[in-house]
């Protein structure tokens, strides 16, 4: 039983490669107009949407769910606090490594100097942050079921945490909702299990299409910025976090590296970490080992508000955009740029392209034009998927690192390379009782 598991990585692998290869053979070769209708906006819109929906459909269930379950499983209350406090920590500075290190290599790169910004005629219009009084006063939900049906994580967070201590503090009472919790939490996962079967059919048909709509004639003016955003997320997911990895929790990155495909895949199809969720929270428990109690917590807080490869386009993206208009930025500048692309990491949604909104926050902050934006919207698809994949791996890793320190964590299943096999999810977990 344990091969299948490789499996179903390796058909994810080779349906994103073929997606790819039929999206660019599309876009170069001029789809016809019966091919796009039914093809491209036809079976290839319906099956990635539908794949995309199944995905977000978990998400809020299994959120709630998971973490009322896994607070519920901490055997001390106080474990909660601190869980918390070294999640925060670690996200806020991965985050800041992250940006740094992207200031870095655009300064010394200088992606930009040559730019004609007179070739692009877009305009890009910002929007404000919220003022940070509102994103706190925001945390508590004034009506839990609202914001479960926006689906408004850090208020699903809040309100499953209080409700998840309040029935550990109910007593013999709370044990029974304690019980239906852990039993909800495995069925649930079960239907993730399900929609990870789907991936590879999912996954072609997002990536095709993505491909086929997005040229790669819009590249090449802005190869150095594309190429220098590259090697910064390269950097962070095959160093930095390896390095985290290693020194502070003794796990060994290759390893990580290689459970971390399937959740690396879902994010680079779906760019969004938000309904990639539910694969990170499955990998990180059931393949890497990461106890529920710290998962189920740190996965979907880092969604929400880890999004090391988002602040690393800010950083590299104003390097660009100061370069285009000729503007030199002090050291100050540059350490006002680490501090706003982290907080803008913390607000920014889990959501595609919702990193160059953002943006605006930090082009503010140093006096840029936010029509700067308009120049990199072009290559913004393709990088958002790419940066959304470090964002998640970002979560894994801080996950992997929390529970290790918090001895929440597995190492027999961490170190099995067939752990969390999906392959059986398709079959009920006992036989049905048959007549035959
Ligand atoms: N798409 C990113 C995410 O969901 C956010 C962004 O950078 O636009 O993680």
């Amino acid at each position: 039983m344990s091969a299948p598991a490789h499996h179903l990585t390796r058909q994810i692998v080779i349906a994103m490669l073929a997606g790819m290869v039929l999206g660019v053979a599309l876009n170069q070769l001029g789809a016809a107009a019966w091919v796009q209708t039914v093809l491209v906006d036809g079976l290839l819109k319906v099956v990635g949407t539908l794949f995309v929906s199944a995905l977000k459909m978990m998400v809020v269930p299994l959120v709630f769910v998971s973490l009322v379950a896994g607070v519920t499983a901490l055997s001390d209350l106080r474990a909660l606090g601190r869980i918390g406090a070294k999640a925060l920590a670690l996200y806020l500075l991965t985050t800041a490594l992250a940006v740094s290190i992207a200031l870095g290599l655009a300064v010394g790169v200088g992606p930009g100097q040559n730019f004609d910004a007179g070739d692009s005629p877009a305009t890009f219009s910002g929007k404000d942050a919220p003022p940070l009084t509102q994103v706190l006063i925001d945390l508590v939900p004034t009506n839990p079921v609202a914001a479960m049906a926006e689906g408004n994580m850090l208020q699903i967070i809040v309100f499953a945490l209080l409700f998840g201590v309040a029935v550990t503090m109910s007593g013999k009472r709370g044990q029974h909702v304690l019980n239906l919790f852990g039993d909800l939490n495995t069925v649930i996962m079960h239907m993730v299990e399900w929609i990870m079967r789907l991936a590879p059919y999912g996954v072609f048909a997002l990536i095709a299409r993505t491909f086929a709509s997005q040229g790669l004639d819009l590249l090449l003016p802005l190869a150095a910025y594309f190429l220098t955003l590259t090697a910064a997320l390269a950097v962070q997911a095959f160093v930095v976090y390896p390095v985290l990895l290693k020194s502070l929790a003794g796990l060994n990155p290759l390893t990580f590296l290689k459970k971390m495909r399937d959740p690396a895949a879902f994010a680079f199809s779906t760019a969004s970490s938000g309904a990639t969720i539910p694969v990170t929270l499955h990998t990180v428990e059931k393949k890497m080992g990461v106890h529920n109690s710290v998962a189920s917590f740190s996965v979907p807080l880092g969604a929400t508000i880890n999004m090391d490869g988002t602040a690393m386009m800010q950083g590299v993206a104003t390097v660009f955009i100061a370069n285009v208009y000729g503007v030199d930025l002090s050291l100050t500048d540059y350490l006002l740029v680490v501090l706003t692309a982290t907080l803008a990491s913390v607000g920014t949604a889990a959501i595609p392209a919702v990193g160059l909104v953002t943006l605006t926050m930090v082009l503010g902050q140093v006096g840029l034009p936010v029509e700067g934006i308009a120049l990199i919207i072009g290559v913004d698809r393709l990088l958002d998927m790419m940066r959304t994949t470090v964002n998640v791996t970002g979560d894994a890793a801080v996950s992997c690192i929390v529970a290790k320190s918090e001895h929440a964590f597995d190492q027999a299943t961490f170190d099995d390379p067939h752990a969390g096999s999906v392959e059986a999810a398709i079959q009920p977990a006992t036989p049905p009782h048959t007549a035959a």
